[in-house]
């Protein structure tokens, strides 16, 4: 490997350890007793379970030293996974060249012995070491190495699954994100779709699933439904133009948005044609309200003169459909008109 790959290999492993967000978290019980294990079967005073970072060693785990970390010059972790594969054994730091000026070796914790295996992840990076340290020059026997290279082992198995399971909650949150998103979207669709854009009455589709809701079996309360047609309203657009109209279709759904009772329906069911569905009032307060309709479109102050035609039937819910209701207002209508129009009139009970 010529450096500039050295600096690129060390730049990966530095986001592997990165990615794992384990420099500084707090101890926990399974790292824990991986050094204690270490300490036992090395019979050292001192293990540590080590992960190197870009200037620094951090000691996930310890036994028998007090720091909790050190500057990543002074570090025998730093040597160690150099080669990650294999473990690094020093059996007399202070006759060994790369080691004996280390202050660790020259002052506290006056380390003799070292041996660590490296930990290495998935990708063949060595992130760490789990290390054994004594203050005396020693060597390990065959035991111990197969023992603190299945320790290195079970500490690998700890972050793989701590690196999973950080991954599980990032794509369970990026779900969670997207599901809002979604949802947000979809309700301001729902919310566009619903509306009429032009007068802000309810549009034609939502008007029809409301009306449906009149369909349901159960109740015999009455109800209305009004069919209002805006009268000689091709002559207002063929002599004003289609703006002129379109702001007298607007002020006509305002007279009827102010006049409707709010948990009533009140929409744009075509071009000038809206419709009324009311479940609330007296049949006296129902025809009042439609009058007042009619005389506030009349007496709204346009360049033209403007009025509309109203249908209305009166029936009960669950045994009056809607459709039924729909189609004797309508006949209603065509009557207001032949009538004269500017005025309501009432259905017959069966068309
Ligand atoms: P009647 O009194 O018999 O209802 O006569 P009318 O002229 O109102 O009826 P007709 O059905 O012949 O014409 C309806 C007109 O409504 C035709 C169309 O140009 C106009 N219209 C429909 N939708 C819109 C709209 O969104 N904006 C405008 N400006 N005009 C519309
Ligand atoms: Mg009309
Ligand atoms: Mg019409």
């Amino acid at each position: 490997m010529d450096s500039s790959d050295a600096r690129v290999f060390e730049a990966a492993r530095q986001a592997a350890l990165d990615a794992l967000r384990i420099t500084d978290s707090v101890p926990e019980p399974a790292y824990d007793a991986v050094v204690r294990l270490a300490s036992i079967l090395c019979d050292t005073p001192i293990s540590l379970i080590s992960l190197v970072t870009r200037d620094r060693q951090w000691f996930k785990a310890r036994v028998g030293l007090a720091a909790d970390e050190t500057p990543r010059s002074m570090a025998f972790c730093a040597h160690a996974i150099a080669s990650p594969g294999e473990m690094m054994e020093v059996c007399d730091a202070s006759i060994d060249p790369r080691f004996q000026d280390n202050p660790l070796v020259t002052g506290e914790p006056n380390i003799r012995f070292y041996a660590g295996h490296p930990l290495v992840d998935s990708h063949g990076h060595a992130l760490g070491t789990v290390c054994v340290i004594d203050q005396v020059p020693r060597q390990l026997d065959h035991v111990q190495r197969a023992g603190l290279a299945a320790l290195a082992d079970v500490v690998s198995g700890l972050l793989e699954a701590r690196r999973s399971s950080l991954n599980a909650t990032r794509a369970l949150a990026d779900r969670e994100f997207a599901y809002r998103c979604l949802q947000r979207y979809r309700s301001h669709l729902e919310q566009r779709l619903a509306q009429d854009n032009l007068t802000g009455l309810l549009s034609r589709a939502e008007t029809e699933r409301r009306s449906r809701e009149y369909d349901a079996p159960g109740s015999n309360a009455p109800f209305a439904l009004a069919v209002v047609d805006l009268d000689f309203f091709k002559r207002v657009n063929d002599s004003h133009g289609h703006a002129a109209g379109d702001i007298a279709l607007k002020q006509v759904g305002q007279v009827i948005n102010s006049h409707v009772p709010a948990d009533d329906i009140a929409g744009r069911y075509g071009g000038e044609e809206f419709l009324i569905v009311m479940g609330h009032g007296s049949r006296e307060q129902i025809l009042d309200t439609l009058e007042r309709v009619r005389a506030s479109v009349e007496a709204l102050s346009l360049p033209f003169p403007l009025t509309v035609s109203i249908g209305v039937a009166f029936g009960s819910r669950g045994q009056d459909t809607v459709d039924d209701m729909f189609n004797r207002a309508d006949a209603a209508l065509y009557r207001a008109k032949s009538g004269g129009r500017n005025r309501i009139e009432l259905a017959g009970h069966h068309s």
